[in-house]
Formats: structure tokens, sequence, C-alpha cells
């Protein structure tokens, strides 16, 4: 079944593998650059860097509205227990705005993102540190409509990545892509239903997000 196509050459390829042209995601930058040169690579940083403005940086427009931010802060009163007792666990989808769609304020929950809004073995770190030392009582798993990582295979992702660095480091990653929203919110709750260090008392929902209409639906996960 092998093709010269599906074959990881490496350099006399031209184009990266494609990914299937009615699941092009308008959330998931498929565009190839190339890995940064080992001179390029920034040493540890021993100590507080001062902030040099550049023009060009997103992160110096951000530095600069923290500035401002930072005269009128008045939450450093807050203490690290979130005062809801919730667990919120989303996609890293830059279009949702947990604290907005759930009215949320400083101090109320913990929030754990990634791409998908998968648990993950760090995000049951966090959801075992939080339930047994934060005294968080309630856990919601939040997917959408529109995921990026609905949009490939594991597969494909890997083929990608192998395409552009080759055989090297940790690989195959598992991506935790997944095709249908409902299964896979279900598949989260029940991942952290069963790890015996989540409280039992721990409440477990799962939700769909309409990134439309920034609606959520429940799913039952009652299985
Ligand atoms: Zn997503």
């Amino acid at each position: 079944m092998n093709t010269d196509e599906s074959q990881h050459t490496g350099p006399d390829h031209t184009q990266p593998p494609p990914l299937p042209a009615d699941h092009t995601p308008d959330s998931m930058d498929t565009t190839v650059t190339p890995p940064p040169a080992a001179e390029d690579v920034a040493p540890e940083p021993v100590e507080f860097i001062p902030v040099v403005p550049q023009d060009d940086s997103v992160i110096d427009e951000v530095l600069k509205h923290n500035a401002t931010f930072a005269q009128t802060f008045d939450k450093g009163h807050l203490t690290a227990p979130p005062q809801r007792n919730l667990i919120v666990i989303s996609c890293m989808d830059a279009r949702i705005n947990v604290q907005d769609a759930l009215g949320l304020n400083y101090g109320d929950a913990h929030l754990l993102r990634n791409a998908g809004g998968v648990v993950t073995e760090d995000v049951l770190r966090s959801v075992i540190v939080s339930t047994n030392l934060m005294d968080t009582t309630e856990i919601m798993v939040i997917a959408h409509t529109g995921c990026g990582m609905m949009a490939a295979t594991d597969d494909q992702l890997n083929d990608k990545m192998l395409w552009q660095y080759g055989p090297t480091g940790d690989c195959p990653v598992a991506f935790h892509t997944f095709t249908d929203l409902t299964a896979h919110v279900q598949k989260q709750v029940r991942t952290l239903k069963k790890h015996p260090w989540v409280p039992e008392k721990t409440v477990l929902r799962g939700f769909a997000y309409d990134i439309q209409t920034g609606k959520l639906s429940e799913i039952s996960c009652r299985k």
C-alpha cells in the first residue's frame, strides 16, 4: 500500500502531506516553516529581561497593555483555591473566551486548556492537584464545533511532522484528534471518572460549545 507519496524522504519532497480538503479547518495553520537553526535557539533565561520595544512583536504590544493593566490591578488579595470550586477543561481555541462565556471572574475557577480539550496525563495532574489540594468539586469538559482537532487524523498530523522534521524526537505523537464531538467529550469525562485520585464525589459534566452562537449544550455522560 506504500506509494512514493507516502514515504518520508525529507528534502526530496516539495509539498507537505495534504490534509483532507473537506476538513481544512479555519483554526489550524497547516503551513510548513523550516525548523530554527541551532544558533536561533535562545538559551535558558537566568533573570528577568528588561522590555525592549520591537514594533513588529505582538509580545511587545501585549506588554504595553500589561503596563497599563498593572497600574489599576486590584485582585492581588485573592487566594489560590478557586472561590467557586470549579474546574473547566476546554479547547485552547482562541475564539472561546471561557471566562466571558461562563461568567467567571478572577479567582473563580481553574481553567485547563489544550488542543481539543483533552484529558491528557498533564490535565489529570492538574485535576488531581485541584480537587485534592484546592477544594474544587465540579468539573466541566467543553469541546466545540469547528475544532481544529477534528480536521485531521493523528496519522496525518504525524505524517506532516515527519515530513517537516524527519524521524527525530519522540514520535509519533498522540494528537488526540477526533471525529465525533459527543463521543470525544464522553471519553474525556470517562477518563476523569475512572481515575482513582479524582475524588468520587466530584461532579463531572460534559458540554459542546457552538463557536457560531456562543451557546453551550450539555452532553450526557452517564455511561
Ligand atoms: Zn478546538
